[in-house]
This record gives structure tokens, sequence and C-alpha cells, in this order.
């Protein structure tokens, strides 16, 4: 029997059946009206993390999801709309720059973004480091800025995707985030509602992934393809790896520090190059641009000409920012210690594992324990070398940021231990994979 209530719902995808549109409504009822416990809803979240969906079992709940708030109606916007979104790494920050980039070639980037999850860190909380920075929009004044501005990075509001925002607080915090349809319905409820005409992802495979496994990776860039398009919106899939953390800083405002460094034309070239291929197809689907050339011309006059450094400043004013951090960065949280992390030996770095350094970096503070925590924006580490880069011994292979000594010192044990130098050649690894749609 399947009953209405909680417990029959849940017993039902515990033993593998496969759920109807209206039980799957009703647990995304249950998540937004408060109908369901927090305990109910976090057991069903791990019985669909155990037991899986069907293509069109995550359709359906992709759907409810996203009509558990109103659609934005954005057609006051003059500009074609893109999105991108990516499913979580350590040390992405692309989301802050790639959106002003985009903007600014005149394409208008509607953005909702998500908060930390999991090991990685998540573009609100990073643009929340920024003094005054509002990412609680009402729609209204979110859709007046994406009109006059072309930008607007907000999270889910009480009318756009409410049931993602609590799901993905609970998912955060019981250990369901790694799952092809909870990432799904996740990233499209949000991303359908907000307004966008065309999305690309940023579907991340490795070590420091949700989807560790490639072929997985794929599995869950076909979903979000298959989905989003089948729900009108058209959207392309690029695979990028996070077998090392991306760029050189991870840690909230230390990630700002590093996009502004890309806005200024000197971000790390790992973190450009996925910038770049992002935003390539965001332009080509937005018809900005004719070919994979033409789009990253634009998008590096962007950078070039300042256009895109103007487009964060007046994004930062809009949303009640401190926009003189842009010039003088030491506006930004900074924390009390800077500890070094030295070379053993003279070498080539071999190994940066994304997952300890990830995690050092919530030692540090820098994530949550529980979905209430507060996270403290000045941690993380900087200055960190990359795989194949030569160190001589004693020079810093990262800096960690702490703000008391006992965690700085146990980061700094957990970093050196995440990086491995050798004496042998080593190549770098693969960034991109392949574009999927
Ligand atoms: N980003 C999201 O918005 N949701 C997920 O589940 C994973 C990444």
């Amino acid at each position: 029997m399947t009953g209405s209530f909680p417990q029959h719902i849940i017993a039902r995808k515990r033993d593998g059946h496969v759920l109807t549109r209206g039980e799957i409504a009703s647990f995304v009822r249950g998540a937004t009206d408060g109908s369901w416990a927090d305990y109910q809803l976090s057991a069903m979240l791990m019985a669909i993390f155990l037991r899986g969906m069907t293509a069109e079992e995550t359709a359906a709940y992709t759907e409810a999801m996203m009509r558990s708030g109103f659609v934005a109606d954005l057609s006051n916007v003059a500009q074609p709309r893109a999105d991108k979104h990516s499913t979580g790494g350590v040390g992405d920050k692309v989301s802050l720059h790639l959106a002003p980039m985009i903007a600014a070639c005149g394409v208008a980037v509607p953005m909702i973004s998500g908060r930390g999850l999991g090991h990685t860190g998540g573009t609100l909380d990073k643009l929340e480091s920024i003094p005054g920075f509002n990412v609680n929009l009402s729609f209204g004044q979110y859709r007046a800025q994406v009109q006059q501005l072309g930008l607007c990075l907000i999270g889910q509001t009480a009318e756009l995707a409410p049931a993602d925002k609590k799901l993905y607080a609970l998912r955060d915090v019981t250990g369901t985030v790694e799952s092809i349809p909870l990432i799904c319905a996740s990233i499209l409820s949000k991303k359908l509602a907000e307004g966008t005409q065309v999305l690309v992802g940023d579907v991340k495979f490795g070590r420091g992934a949700f989807m560790k496994d490639k072929a997985r990776a794929r599995e869950l860039a076909e979903a979000l393809v298959r989905v989003s398009n089948a729900m009108g919106t058209p959207m392309r899939a690029v695979m990028t790896s996070m077998d090392q953390p991306l760029g050189r800083a991870i840690g909230h405002s230390l990630e700002v520090i590093e996009s502004i460094d890309c806005l200024r034309g000197c971000g790390p070239r790992d973190t450009m190059e996925v910038t770049f291929v992002l935003g390539e197809q965001m332009l080509l689907l937005a018809q900005k641009a004719t070919t994979p050339r033409d789009a990253r011309v634009k998008l590096e006059a962007s950078i070039a000409s300042g256009a895109a450094l103007e487009k964060f400043r007046a994004m930062i004013a809009a949303q009640g920012g401190d926009a003189a951090v842009v010039d003088d960065p030491a506006r930004l949280p900074q924390a009390k210690f800077k500890i070094s992390v030295p070379a053993p030996i003279t070498g080539l770095v071999h190994d940066v594992d994304p997952m300890t350094t990830a995690l050092a970096v919530l030692r540090l503070g820098g994530g949550r324990a529980n979905a209430d925590a507060r996270i403290d924006h000045a941690v993380g580490i900087d200055r960190l070398l990359k795989i194949g880069e030569p160190v001589e011994a004693g020079a810093p292979l990262g800096v960690i940021h702490a703000n008391d000594e006992a965690s700085g010192a146990e980061a700094r044990a957990m970093v050196a231990k995440a990086i491995v130098v050798g004496r042998e050649p080593r190549m770098e690894p693969e960034l991109i994979g392949e574009v999927i749609g």
C-alpha cells in the first residue's frame, strides 16, 4: 500500500520501488510547507541516495522542486539570458568572475547559487565574505537588478525553489550529497526557476568532486542535459577535472581575491582555462558568438577593457557590499595567523590532494559541521602550488590562513600530507574533458 503518510512513501523507496508523481509531489510539498519532519525528509533523501531514481522519477522530482516556488518571468530583460552551474569542487570560484565577464559581453546572468555543500565551497558563502554583500534580495529586487545591470547573484528565496533550500541544507549534514537524481534536481530546480534561457553545467569529476568516477560524472552530465532540454531550457555540460584544487586559493575571502585577479587578467592558468571554456559555451548558446574562437575573443576583451571588473564592482555596490574591496582586498576578512607549509625537498609537485586540502579548510572553520553553523570567511589556504610545478626545499607549498593556532597547526599538517613532492618529472593532469549536449 502506498498511503499518503511520509513513512509509507519512504518505505516504498527504501524497498526499491519506483515512486509515482503523486508520491514525489508529496515529498517535495513536505519539504516546502513543513508537513514532513526533518527526520522524515532526511530518511527519504537517504532512501533515494541508496536506491536511485529512474529517468522519469528524476524528471518528475526536478519539476516538483522547481514548482515548489514560483518560476521567474524575466521577459522584462532585453538581453539574452544565460547562466552556469558547477556540481561543486574545491577552490571553484569561477562563478564569481565568469558572471560579470558574460554580463560585460551583453548577455544577462540571473544567477541563483548555493552555499557550501559537503567538502565544497559555495558561491553565496564566498560573496558574503564581502562586507555588507546581500544575497537575500527579494524577487522584485532581483528582477530589477538583472534588468538594470544584467547581473545578479542571490540565494534561493522563499519564493524560488524553496524545497531545494530545505533539502540542500539537510543533504549537507546527512551524507546524502553524492547522488545523481538529488544533484540533478537540486541544480535544475534553482536554475530553471530563476529565469535563465540557456544553461551551461560544469560537471566535475575526480577525487575532489562528488562524482569521483568519470563515467558517473558523465551520467550526471547526461541526466542534467536531458532533463533541462526536456523542460525547455537548452543546456550543455562541460566535464572538468577536480583531481587537484582549482587555482591557488581555497577559502571564502581568499577565493574572492583570486577572482578579482582573474578579472584583472592575472588569474591562475587552470582557473582561466575552465572559465573560458564555460564562457564560450554560454555565449554560443545565447547566440552572442558564432564559434568558440569568437566567444573567447569576446571574453578576453571583457577582461582587457576592464568592463568585466566594472560589472563586478557595480554588482557588489548594487547588492549593498563594499565595492572598495576590488581595489583594496585587505578590506575583506583577514585571518590572524599566516603559516607557511615548507617543501620537504627540492623537486616537482607530484600531487595536491583536493579532498585533504578541503578538509583542512573545514578544520580551520571554513565550512559547516551542521546546517546552522557559522563559517569563518577569513580562513583558508593560498599560494598553493600546482601539480608539475618546481619547488625548492623549504619554499612554501601553500600558506595557511588560520584564526587560532591549534587549527592552524592541524591544517598545516594536513596540507603537508596532501602535497607530495618528488624528483621525477610529473605531467600536468587532464583539466577539460568532453562537452555533453
Ligand atoms: N550544486 C547544487 O546546487 N546542488 C547539488 O546538489 C550539488 C551542487
